[in-house]
């Protein structure tokens, strides 16, 4: 049996006031999500269907995915999108998704799959909870009424005949199916949501936990200063076991400390010759696997840097790249400032450069 993936991502999204698919949730856009289906079935082909101003794009972020998809041009309507990628393909079944339900998980597709036999469609279902009204105020029963949702399955030629006999003037492909055939449903899944508005985002965040750090190393001379990873040129460095680098340790702390881990020395204690001389860089790294290992991600970083000397204003943008690049996010969501003491106390005599970091990580479902 050949069953095809159609992939519907050519909409316009018009309630959420950008492109919804490249909106990213804890590292990954929309997009890079609802391609995890491609892996739930050892689907004949995939295709998928976009506007034409998001083919480049796309294209992209299939391949960062490593996806092998025919991309092609989706049209006017979600219906004529869909035919557009029926007619492309060449199974025996297709299975359209709507990549707007990023959040889709391989039991709804088995349902689907498993029903997949003569001539069929199939589409998962949810109850709803919400009661339900008609427009002229009369209620209906809601337990006579379910939520559709996709993937759906069906038997291809069959739902091109559809296509071509009644057009493209349906909400889903289920519905077209129901026009002349009977659709059989399965078990949908209430995780599996069209995201529509910003706030459909946040209730797929579980959790979120906020981390805060602090360091403080003395200026001393013979030492190379480093701060979030750049070289500034001083008179002075920081002294410390490792490059002495403050705003990436106060960092490291922030995260271990949202997670409730404990603290950079009990990972990277100032006993152990490893970590003699070494860039710090390298340890935030290292921070960043354990965030990988628990499945949690860093929303945002926000740091202040607390130094007398040298003016840091040029090389702000270099230590962002830094943390960027390490912890997989965007520069939009790292802000680090910098602040004198005015002259008083130990920074304010140059003796030492401290750092505050503080840091929001999210959990998915
Ligand atoms: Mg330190």
């Amino acid at each position: 049996m050949k069953v095809s993936l159609v992939l519907l991502a050519g909409g316009n999204s018009e309630r959420f006031n950008e492109n919804k698919l490249l909106y990213s949730i804890n590292g990954s856009t929309l997009l890079e999500r609802a391609l995890g289906v491609v892996d739930f079935y050892p689907f004949y082909e995939v295709i998928l269907v976009c506007r034409g101003q998001d083919l480049e794009e796309f294209t992209k972020i299939v391949r960062h995915v490593g996806a092998s998809c025919i991309i092609v041009e989706g049209g006017e309507t979600r219906g004529e999108s869909a035919y557009n990628g029926v007619k492309s393909a060449s199974g025996d079944y297709v299975l359209i998704h709507d990549c707007a339900r990023a959040f889709v998980e391989k039991p709804i597709v088995d349902r689907i799959i498993s029903q997949l036999k003569g001539v069929v469609g199939v589409v998962p279902v949810i109850a709803e909870t919400d009661s339900i009204v008609r427009s002229d105020g009369k209620y209906l029963d809601r337990s006579a009424v379910k939520r559709v949702q996709t993937p759906q399955g069906f038997s291809r030629v069959e739902l091109l005949r559809l296509f071509e006999t009644h057009g493209f003037n349906y909400t889903d492909e289920g519905s077209l199916w129901a026009t002349e055939n009977n659709v059989i449903l399965v078990d949908g899944d209430s995780n599996n949501i069209k995201v529509t508005y910003k706030e459909d985002v946040c209730s797929h965040i579980k959790g979120m936990r906020i981390g805060n750090g602090y360091d403080f190393h003395p200026l001393v001379e013979d030492r190379e200063l480093i701060l979030g990873g750049v070289a500034l040129p001083f008179h002075k460095g920081l002294l410390g076991h490792s490059d002495g680098d403050a705003p990436l340790h106060a960092l490291c702390d922030a995260l271990l400390n949202a997670l409730a881990l404990g603290d950079i020395g009990k990972f990277f204690p100032d006993t152990d010759m490893r970590y003699k001389g070494i860039s710090s860089m390298v340890l935030l790294r290292e921070v960043k696997s354990m965030l990988d290992e628990r499945d949690v991600h860093v929303f945002n970083v926000s740091m202040t840097i607390l130094a007398e000397k040298p003016k840091l204003a040029g090389y702000i943008d270099r230590m962002k790249k830094n943390v960027a690049d390490i912890l997989d996010i965007p520069l939009s969501m790292i802000g680090i400032g910098a602040t004198t003491t005015e002259g008083m106390g130990l920074i304010g005599r140059e003796e030492g450069i401290a750092c505050y970091a503080s840091v929001v990580l999210t959990e998915d479902f």
